[in-house]
């Protein structure tokens, strides 16, 4: 069953599931839809048009990245960009494996789903349990992290074995905010390289990073990266995955041969020019700190402490889930479970005051599940079932957090009497 609030939330606190599309994105898109509605494929006056929009966001994205145009591969959703990072690659390794040769991938427990499912469908099809006799050569390794949410670098290492070709750990998780140490499992990863017959492959989503951390690519050094329009103000349907030169990647989709053959489809031209406008929006506040993203991450960071600080102090049994604020944890997230009661409550009750949260991850909050990220960081199933995810974007106000910390205690209190505690 879908529950309608009957009023519309007025105070919106889920960027992290997505985010309004900014007005000069919007702006930048609208010709698209009307006077320059080419196809990039024609050859004719629109058809250029349109190709030279893609050329240009697709560099935009590039500089933001710092690689080159030809390896940005744009997708219809960053759900895509993993499925063909992850099953691509090792649609291109089968073909070059020798007879006999397995496959390994390492990834943790607490990736979104959008990488667990396409990893899990490869075990099914390939692994133990799947395929035929001879196919049986996918073997994935699960890492669980820590209690806050962090994946330890040691046992990346641990794990690491000469048939391992691909590793997949999520740049900052989107329901508690850890961020994962992907510069050193890239050194790490180099490094191992040196000595290995065939090299590994690391894959970063960077879905929930862009708005906060440095993506470049060579600093990090993934050879495969995911990003998302709409988690950075920009239109939904458009996402890109990074796609090192020389990376072995077969496509998914199969047709004509646009995307240098990695993508088949007419390319989404309004929505790939939002998406570069949003990230030139990124771009721009880094390389001019004075305007400053800088300042928009320490803006709302100060809002995210006070929200914490608030609703800890002013509600007793509830607790902060994830690592501490400061550099592990993304500057827009606060996890909060509020022991005793279920978190779809008190969504609704917030929705009810004009507020929309979520719990845990947008696609999991519709499915009544406890989250497998807080159930993987070892958590109790009273503090699983209990947790709200408050993710603050660049139009929250201080005003908005002040209602929220002023509203909640009476939510909290109430379902708490109804739940007999
Ligand atoms: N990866 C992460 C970390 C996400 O947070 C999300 C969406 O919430 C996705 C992937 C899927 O993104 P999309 O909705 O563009 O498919």
């Amino acid at each position: 069953m879908v529950y309608m609030a009957k009023k519309k939330s007025k105070i919106y606190l889920d960027y992290a599931a997505t985010t309004p599309v900014d007005p000069k994105v919007l702006k930048a898109m609208e010709p698209y839809f009307s006077d320059k509605f080419g196809n990039a494929g024609s050859i004719h006056g629109f058809g250029q048009e349109a190709q030279i929009a893609i050329d240009e966001a697709r560099q935009k994205i590039a500089d933001f990245l710092g690689c080159a145009g030809q390896e940005i591969i744009f997708t219809g959703s960053a759900t895509e960009a993993n499925n063909l990072a992850i099953k691509g690659l090792i649609q291109g390794l089968k073909k070059r494996k020798r007879e006999g040769e397995k496959i390994h991938i390492i990834t943790s427990q607490i990736e979104h789903k959008a990488v667990l499912a396409p990893i899990k469908y490869l075990e099914e099809i390939f692994g133990k349990g799947g395929g035929l006799e001879r196919e049986k050569d996918v073997k994935v390794t699960y890492l669980p992290p820590d209690n806050q949410g962090i994946v330890s670098i040691d046992n990346i290492e641990k794990e690491i074995t000469p048939e391992t070709d691909l590793v997949s750990i999520m740049y900052a998780n989107n329901e508690v905010g850890s961020i994962q140490p992907i510069k050193q499992i890239g050194c790490l990863i180099e490094k191992l390289n040196k000595d290995k017959e065939h090299p590994i492959f690391f894959h970063t989503d960077a879905v929930q990073a862009a708005n906060y951390l440095d993506c470049e690519v060579d600093n990090l050094k993934v050879d495969l990266l995911t990003l998302s329009a709409h988690k950075i103000y920009g239109p939904k349907g458009i996402s890109a995955l990074y796609v090192r030169k020389g990376v072995p990647l077969s496509s998914l989709i199969k047709g004509g041969g646009q995307e240098w053959g990695l993508r088949a489809g007419t390319e989404n031209v309004a929505a790939i020019v939002g998406f570069g406008e949003a990230i030139k929006q990124i771009t721009n506040h880094k390389f001019y700190p004075e305007r400053s993203r800088g300042t928009q991450i320490t803006k709302i960071e100060k809002l995210r402490d006070k929200l914490v600080d608030g609703i800890l102090y002013k509600i007793p049994d509830s607790r902060l889930n994830g690592p501490l604020p400061g550099k592990d944890r993304l500057p827009n997230n606060a996890n909060i479970s509020f022991q005793g009661i279920e978190g779809e409550g008190i969504v609704i009750s917030l929705d009810m005051q004009g507020v929309a949260v979520s719990t845990g991850s947008a696609c999991t909050s519709k499915a009544l599940m406890p989250s497998h990220v807080l159930i993987a960081m070892g958590m109790e199933p009273e503090w699983t079932h209990s947790s709200i995810r408050f993710s603050l974007g660049k139009y929250t106000t201080a005003k908005d957090i002040d209602y929220v910390i002023k509203i909640l205690p009476g939510i909290v209190g109430r379902l708490r009497k109804i739940s007999g505690r």
